[in-house]
């Protein structure tokens, strides 16, 4: 038999770790352990010298199992699995601890966190004892990519992939082309227009010949795997069966409806309007009150359903930037309109923003601050010889005092807010939503646009509140990883997946019924479930269900799980 021989890494992430864990402590207990080789603290792991030293090791040590404890798996599980395989070691025989987001970060007892920090230590060294070598598997790439949402984000992705000659389908839920952005009349912070960005686009994806558009379409659910998807789409009572490699997710953003929100009003005075509603009488260049008279005073109020805990505790990134915007359009307008812009923060982040807000404040437009955390402005009809129609009423937090802005047109910049069909996209195509339903990126630095799901890319306001040019950032990001994979032709598969032992199985099909993935088929001839086992994604579920233990999963055998938890729960090194 193998001799087993190990090797432990235990990071300080600087001070991260190492301010709330001993490491030294870690690591010189840990070399103790039965099979253990060399146990060595250093200050980041996940550095060059790091890796070099890791690869180092094991080519003087002839380690073939490796542990690393620091941060979490999903930061850097991969990267430490590559300096396995560039020191010739099988990635798979590598177990990571987490003791920074699991210790060092939730816990303010140093003694006890070293306690904690050796336990997982223990657990994933005595599981890498049961590691077993797996091998790369990979299927090849249809080069089509199915683009969902028409907007400035879809309309850029599919445009880079069908320019390097790839198949694009892209699925428009609506009748249109340009989604939120064909309702702008002007960008910030250049005051350019919004046409000018948006039909160049849509005249090159309509006259693109690799692209396929389909309006009013809606899909179906989509059956696969990375680089070789399908799915049914419904557009003008017809189906197409369509086939392609890989997704990009764009369907943008829903606005909040500010009726929410009682003390605007909104709905209820007739000149409290939407950001959007002012867009488009900007747009069509005719800014009037409800009863066709010109505004004298217009008022605009930030962060509507944006940056407050009972509506969206986030930012929506858009909105200050927005309302300065107009109060540019607005001067030009009607330049003897009054013009107020209640704000709580002023938020212009981004090249040429803040120059854009110290602009805008020289044009004589008043700035007031609302208190975001207090009570929120209210909005009233004014008495009827008041000489203006409405009264935003609120605490001014640069004066100190409670004023009321006379108003005849207010204009609420609303929050964006996921797309409100974002939940059955989602599991059309089988990724995730976070707690404000947009949808999670696989890393929200390292690889944000990406998802859990192989082959299905986000982009754009559906993956967060975003701008024009960071949408189209990101359009282009996903669309150059597809671009990548369609060079390569093939691409590589999870090889964790679930295995079947016929000699055991009863063929009783409680697998196939409770796998989330469809990935387990019937054999009636042999009378045993089979694993596509590219369709697999490892979750489990199958092995913990099978009544005679038939189906397990590579990479988590119960020999593997149960040593781990052995390891964690034993008495040994329980002080330090
Ligand atoms: Fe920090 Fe993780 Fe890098 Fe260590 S490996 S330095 S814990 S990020
Ligand atoms: Fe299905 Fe999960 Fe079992 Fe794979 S591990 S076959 S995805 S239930
Ligand atoms: Fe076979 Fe287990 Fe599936 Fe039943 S649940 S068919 S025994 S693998």
């Amino acid at each position: 038999m193998e001799e087993k021989r190990i090797g432990v890494y235990v990071c300080w992430c600087g001070t991260n770790i190492a301010k709330m864990v001993d490491v030294e402590a870690v690591a010189a207990k840990i070399a103790k352990l039965p099979n253990v080789v060399i146990a060595k603290d250093y200050k980041y792991m996940c550095s060059d010298p790091g890796q070099e030293m890791i690869v180092k090791d094991i080519k003087e040590h002839k380690l073939n199992r490796v542990v690393v404890s620091a941060c979490s798996p999903r930061i850097h599980e991969l990267t430490f699995r590559k300096a396995l395989e560039n020191a010739g070691l099988n990635q798979y025989m590598f177990e990571m601890a987490n003791i920074r987001e699991q210790v060092s970060w939730v816990h303010d007892n140093r003694e006890e966190a070293t306690i904690k920090a050796l336990d997982l230590v223990k657990g994933a060294v005595n599981r890498v004892n049961f590691h077993e070598a797996l091998d790369k598997r990979s299927v090849d790439i249809n080069p089509a990519t199915m683009v969902i949402g028409g907007g400035v984000t879809g309309l850029s992705a599919a445009l880079e992939l069908a320019d390097a000659g790839n198949k694009v389908y892209l699925v428009e839920k609506t009748g249109n082309l340009g989604g939120h952005v064909a309702n702008i009349d002007l960008t910030f912070p250049g005051l350019n227009s919004a046409a000018e960005v948006l039909e160049p686009l849509i005249y090159k994806v309509n006259n693109h010949p690799e692209v396929e558009v389909y309006l009013n379409t809606t899909i179906d659910e989509v059956f696969g795997y990375v680089g070789n998807f399908e799915s049914t789409i419904k557009s003008g009572g017809k189906e197409y069966e369509l086939k392609f490699g890989n997704i990009i997710v764009a369907t943008g953003l829903t606005p909040f409806d500010p009726g929410k929100i009682s003390s605007y009003n909104y709905e209820k005075l007739p000149d409290v309007i939407t950001s959007l509603e002012l867009e488009k009488m900007l747009k069509e260049g005719n800014v009037v009150k409800k009863d066709g008279s010109e505004p004298k005073k217009i008022a605009i109020i930030h962060c509507v359903g944006s940056r407050n805990a009972d509506y969206h505790e986030y930012c929506s990134r858009v909105c200050c930037l927005s309302a300065l915007k107009f109060s540019n359009q607005l001067r030009s307008a009607l330049p003897e309109t009054n013009l107020f812009q209640i704000y709580a923060d002023m938020r212009a982040f981004g090249k040429g923003c803040e120059e854009f807000y110290a602009s805008t404040s020289k044009k004589d437009v008043m700035f007031l601050m609302y208190d975001q955390q207090g009570d929120l402005p209210r909005i009233s009809k004014a008495e009827e010889d008041a000489g203006y129609e409405m009264g935003i009423e609120f605490y001014e937090k640069l004066s100190g005092e409670d004023i009321i802005v006379p108003a005849d047109m207010v204009v609420l910049m609303v929050a964006m807010e996921a797309h409100e069909e974002a939940k059955e996209v989602a599991h059309a195509v089988g990724i995730s939503l976070c707690g404000n339903e947009f949808y999670i990126e696989r890393h929200p630095k390292l690889d944000p646009v990406a998802t859990t799901t192989d082959g299905v890319y986000i982009a754009g306001t559906c993956q967060g509140p975003k701008d024009i040019p960071d949408s189209v950032s990101q359009a282009k990001a996903a669309a150059a990883r597809i671009l990548a994979s369609i060079a390569r032709g093939t691409v590589e598969v999870e090889v964790t997946t679930a295995v079947v032992n016929e000699d055991v199985c009863c063929g009783c099909q409680t697998c196939i019924k409770v796998c989330p993935y469809t990935a387990i088929s019937f054999d009636e001839e042999k009378n045993v479930s089979v694993v596509n086992e590219i369709l697999c994604k490892g979750c489990g579920t199958c092995g913990s269900a099978c009544p005679t233990g038939a189906i397990r999963a590579r990479h988590f055998t119960d020999e593997q799980i149960l040593s781990q938890i052995e390891g964690l729960f034993s008495k040994e090194m329980q002080e330090v």
